[in-house]
């Protein structure tokens, strides 16, 4: 309160203001960490992963009882958060962000923040975003380059504006192929979770309207002009409102995941899977490897280390092969 920027009246603001976060991992449980400390009233996260040890090198909400746990890091996070300010209301959800689910997401919010690694989810979030007249701050990050870039309907270019489309596999360096330094992750999400103070207490004039990159460990700190873009291009999204993300005309929902050579595959159900009965289903296949809890259940066939969701999804560890996943899915699991 006592900084000019915020004062009394912005931090009543923010204990006014309503933040949905999609992906709470590396830059997530930055932005988290931010978000609660700060005081923002409601802050919904939203992951589909579980943690494993490698994740701690840089994901700054858990530690080795989460991964002991099997606890997904969304509930991770909003248990350790809850213990840091129990005056706010911290909402965890552990799914697969898709076109079906991201606007209810986004609609009871003030502001998005970007927290996924990968781009078929920022698309998602700017489609929802332009259309339902909400600001969204972009970040991402690998080795030791990061960039962010705030987005105001109707006032900044959006992503689309900015990025076209996404580039295609094998395109881009992934945390597989790069690593990614942690304190890259932490200057770019605690930029992000300074645009959304900003523009929750009210100071739009105050945001970066360019797209900043910052290189850590080559010491290159740039601003690309992009401000303009916003006239010049015909942008499908923020110009023509041809939301193709939020229409599913993009993207799958089948989806290679960065660095852990495994493959996600989302099958939606309304019902919710039987574990138990499952297990048991699985016994002979899997033999004595079938565990699970109330998050989870887990099991090695084939070679492959299964994870599967009580919505049906799974995540099929020892392939990028889509494919392949979705046989082996077929397999054990069966739809
Ligand atoms: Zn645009």
């Amino acid at each position: 309160m006592r900084f000019h920027g915020v004062g009394e009246a912005g931090q009543k603001k923010l204990l006014d203001s309503r933040v949905t976060l999609c992906g709470c991992g590396a830059l997530g449980t930055v932005l988290a960490n931010v978000l609660v400390r700060a005081g923002f009233g409601f802050v919904r996260i939203i992951d589909r992963d579980f943690i494993e040890t490698h994740n701690l090198q840089r994901q700054v909400l858990f530690d080795e009882d989460d991964v002991a746990a099997g606890i997904p890091k969304a509930e991770a996070a909003a248990r350790k958060l809850r213990r840091v300010n129990s005056e706010i209301t911290i909402e965890s959800i552990v799914t697969d962000i898709d076109h079906t689910n991201i606007l209810d997401f986004v609609k009871d919010v003030d502001i998005v923040l970007d927290g996924t690694d990968n781009f078929e989810v920022r698309y998602l979030v700017n489609d929802a975003s332009i259309k339902l007249n909400k600001p969204w701050v972009y970040g991402g990050a690998i080795g030791s380059v990061g960039q962010t870039m705030t987005i105001i309907p109707g006032q900044t270019p959006c992503l689309r504006c900015v990025v076209e489309t996404s580039p295609p596999p094998g395109m881009a360096a992934t945390c597989e192929t790069a690593g990614v330094l942690s304190p890259t992750i932490n200057v770019i999400a605690s930029l992000q979770a300074t645009e959304a103070i900003k523009i929750m207490t009210g100071h739009i004039e105050a945001i970066n309207r360019e797209l900043v990159y910052v290189d850590v460990w080559d010491n290159e700190f740039r601003r690309f002009k992009i401000s303009k873009l916003k006239d010049k291009v015909d942008c499908p999204c923020c110009k023509q409102r041809n939301f193709e993300w939020l229409e599913g005309k993009m993207g799958a929902h089948t989806t290679s995941l960065c660095g852990r050579n495994a493959v996600q595959i989302a099958h939606r159900t309304s019902s919710q899977l039987n574990f138990a009965t499952l297990a048991e289903v699985l016994m002979p296949a899997a033999q004595g490897t079938v565990n699970y809890n109330k998050f989870m259940l887990r099991f090695t066939a084939d070679g492959h280390d299964f994870t599967v969701f009580p919505d049906g999804r799974a995540i099929i560890k020892g392939t990028n092969d889509i494919d392949r996943a979705k046989t082996l899915y077929a397999k054990f699991i069966g739809h």
